[in-house]
């Protein structure tokens, strides 16, 4: 049974900012020479140094260039995970433009490949956090609560659907049902009975992405990758089984740099549009789910996008909801460091 829905938790929605380290790593072409435009002034708040005066700004969370890995798990998904095997639905969100860390919080180094590694990212550990909660729970109940955990791995690019568990899959399309709310028609959904397991799913997902995005010619930058793991629970009480659901997506978000080519055309423009209207869409969707949970009437518009209806089930009500805005300190990068401030500001 679901738990019925409760608006006005300020707290199902949090952002925290990272900053990744100055000159660590490539991926953007302003890499190399420069100077910090900001500074991490406290656990809350970071000074960016805009002119004619700085600008502070404050958010749940603020981990500086030598957070680690560990850490921003235990700060982001940690509650999450929890609240999921208490059967609530929750969403983390990796969102900045392409270079500030997104993949690297979320999967971990881009030639990862290694489930022991330190530097690996808040889906790897958050699969064995799960497992180890699992685990503890069916011990503690002497085996009269089972648990079973299934995933899917989707990338959304130019408002298609793609299975990426399944590359010779056409795109899909989202349906929804009582039973299910929105989902994926025809995704595939692999079960998995321990982090190791799961963590295969995720390696074969993200080897899919980068070859599609060769030979198909999709920029993964510019799309959504959404991973998903529904949990089922199951425990008989004197001859009662009681069955609880719950959805947990991980979401590293497409580049949320402005498309500055103004000579973009055809199917580059195309892609370039859609990019920023599904990420629109999340900051409207996001921002309407502030004012409800302060109190007021707001009208979500989630099908306006296939991201937003995809998630609709996980954001808002009773779902818990953690945005990683993730910002280069560079000087080349302060026009894209404000905006994706900015943009985690209205989400606060
Ligand atoms: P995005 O996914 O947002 O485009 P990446 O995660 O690919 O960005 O990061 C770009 C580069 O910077 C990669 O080489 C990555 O390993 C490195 N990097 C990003 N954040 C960190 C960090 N916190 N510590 C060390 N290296 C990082
Ligand atoms: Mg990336």
């Amino acid at each position: 049974v679901r738990p019925s829905l409760i608006l006005g938790d300020s707290d199902s929605i949090k952002v925290f900012v990272r900053v990744r380290p100055l000159t660590q790593g490539t991926g953007l072409t302003t890499d190399g020479d420069q100077n910090l435009c900001l500074s991490v002034t406290s656990p809350h708040t970071v000074r960016l140094l805009s002119k004619p005066e700085p600008r502070t700004f404050t958010y749940d969370h603020v981990a500086d260039m030598e957070t680690s890995q560990e850490s921003v798990f235990n700060s982001v998904a940690k509650n999450i995970v929890e609240s999921c095997m208490n059967g609530y639905n929750g969403t983390i969100f990796a969102y900045g433009q392409t270079g500030s860390g997104k993949t690297f919080t979320m999967l971990g180094p881009s030639e990862f490949d290694n489930f022991t590694d330190e530097f690996r990212g808040v889906i790897p550990r958050s699969f064995e956090y799960l497992f180890f909660l699992i685990n503890r729970e069916v011990e503690k109940s002497s085996k009269s609560k089972s648990f079973l955990c299934k995933c899917s791995f989707i990338e959304i690019y130019n408002e298609q659907i793609y299975d990426l568990l399944d590359t010779a899959s056409a795109s899909l399309f989202l349906r929804e049902n009582i039973k299910k709310g929105v989902f994926v028609e025809g995704a595939v959904e692999k079960f998995v009975n321990s982090a190791a397991e799961a963590y295969k799913v995720l390696s074969m997902g993200w080897r899919n992405r980068r070859v599609a995005s060769t030979s198909m010619n999709r920029e993964s930058s510019r799309s959504h990758a959404v991973f998903s793991m529904t949990l089922e629970s199951k425990e008989s009480v004197n001859e009662v089984v009681n069955i609880r659901m719950s959805q947990l997506n991980l979401v590293d978000l497409a580049g949320s740099e402005r498309q500055k080519d103004t000579h973009t055309e055809g199917s580059r423009l195309k892609e370039a549009s859609s990019i920023n209207r599904s990420l629109m869409c999340l900051g409207q969707v996001i921002m309407a789910l502030v004012d409800v949970s302060n109190g007021k009437h707001r009208h979500i518009c989630y099908r306006d996008s296939k991201l937003t209806f995809l998630l609709r089930d996980s954001l808002g009500g009773n779902a818990k909801t953690y945005i990683i805005a993730n910002v280069h300190p560079g000087s080349k990068c302060f026009g894209e460091t404000l905006s994706t401030l900015q943009f985690a500001q209205r989400a606060k």
